[in-house]
């Protein structure tokens, strides 16, 4: 018989499946929440004006295609740092970084769970409850024991941080805590300045060890204001870990663009860690992909292309926002008596707007607007002609 006549079905994956039962509907009003990507007003994936910029140019040169370092495009890396830490930042000045360009945020997160699994393979790794429904999967199939820190809190609609604090202040020395850098995925609910302080603080107590997600840096405030967890971090004299994706804020999703950061105690710490990174990455995938992280170091080396990505950012955020406020407006004027203003308070792309799993049911079933089981809408998904719909496909459902 087959060696594989024995293999069971994997589960969907809950999103993606999401994708396929939406692309199946014959509805033209169909609307689809469920995805995490920034469509445009249109409803299409923009292509920024300054990475077609870049890759006019970098077409033009036509480049051999070489391989690339194991660790990436330097250029690429550096601009990555400085995205992060800030272009002044002491820990660059000091060697004190290292940074590997990674197969977008899903390959940096892998690639530092297979490293932190060398490191200190008996640590277990914290993830919010809830959280991207990735993070517990990879750090899994890297081997970890994954538990849940306490985060979103339903009746507040923000985040339960004594519960985070008391969990946090109770973990062994070594744990790893996955933090969301900034606009959480999938509750929208952060933390503010403060807390990130008090975060910092424990994790120095307890000597845990933080890996912070950066996915979307640049939609909720701007580059530097987004980065103050990072920022706080950076000040502390941890160590630390820290992925970044360029998927969402450059627009470039199948181009796989991301990076892995590690901060160590200096330069010559950084060597040895960034010999055992390489490890890593030359058993997984040798060395990473040239195009997606070139058009980004391309825009983020010229002054007038960076202008222009920044303004692009701030157009993608600001029309987020503009949803977000919308949609509690329209939910509002349909006489709908449940206040959706918590809409407007959330960052990022997504809300947790509170619709439980069968109201979410019935939004597919009467209307064809598509969300996560979990009521996790993406506001991204949403535009000027289909924001009526929503809200009053919302106002009924909660009746
Ligand atoms: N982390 C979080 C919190 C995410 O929401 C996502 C998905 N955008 C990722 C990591 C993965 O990013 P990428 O698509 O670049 O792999």
């Amino acid at each position: 018989s087959s060696i594989f006549a024995a293999v069971e079905m994997a589960p969907r994956d809950p999103i993606l499946g999401l994708n396929e039962a939406f692309n199946a509907d014959a509805r033209t009003t169909k609307v689809n929440l469920g995805v995490g990507v920034y469509f445009d007003d249109n409803g299409k994936i923009p292509l920024l004006a300054a990475v077609k910029a870049a890759e006019e140019t970098r077409v033009k040169a036509g480049l051999p295609r070489g391989y690339q370092p194991i660790e990436g495009n330097p250029a690429y890396n550096s601009a990555v740092q400085q995205l992060l830490l800030g272009k002044d930042s002491a820990l660059i000045a000091n060697g004190q970084v290292i940074t590997a360009q990674a197969l977008g945020g899903t390959g940096a997160l892998k690639i530092g769970a297979d490293y932190l699994k060398r490191l200190n393979p008996d640590a277990k790794v914290y993830i919010s409850d809830p959280s991207w429904e990735n993070h517990r999967a990879l750090f899994e199939s890297a081997g970890f024991v994954v538990e849940n820190y306490p985060y979103y809190d339903a009746a507040t609609r923000g985040v339960n941080f004594d519960g985070m604090k008391a969990c946090l202040k109770g973990l062994n020395a070594g744990s790893i805590i996955v933090l969301h850098a900034c606009c959480h995925n999938p509750t929208g609910a952060d933390l503010n300045d403060a807390q990130w302080g008090e975060v910092v603080a424990i994790c120095q107590e307890r000597g845990l060890v933080p890996f912070l997600d950066m996915a979307y840096q640049g939609f909720a405030d701007g580059i530097d204001a987004d980065a103050v967890a990072v920022r706080a971090f950076s000040a502390s004299g941890l160590q630390f870990f820290a992925s970044s994706s360029f998927s969402k804020n450059f627009s470039l999703y199948g181009e796989r663009v991301g990076a892995l950061s590690i901060v160590t105690a200096g330069k010559d710490e950084s060597a040895r860690v960034l010999s055992q990174v390489k490890r890593v990455i030359r058993t997984n995938y040798s060395n990473p992909p040239t195009h997606g992280g070139a058009l980004v170091a391309g825009v983020l080396a010229s002054a007038e292309l960076r202008a222009q990505w920044e303004a692009e950012l701030a157009g993608m955020r600001d029309r987020i926002r503009a949803m977000r406020t919308g949609l509690v407006d329209a939910i509002k004027a349909t006489g709908c008596a449940q206040d959706f203003s918590f809409v407007a308070q959330q960052r990022g792309m997504f809300s947790y707007t509170g619709l439980s799993a069968a109201q979410v049911e019935v939004m597919r079933e009467e209307f064809g607007i598509y969300a996560v089981s979990t009521g996790r809408i993406c506001l991204a998904a949403l535009n000027t002609k289909n924001l009526d719909y929503v809200a009053k496909a919302i106002a009924a459902v909660i009746k």
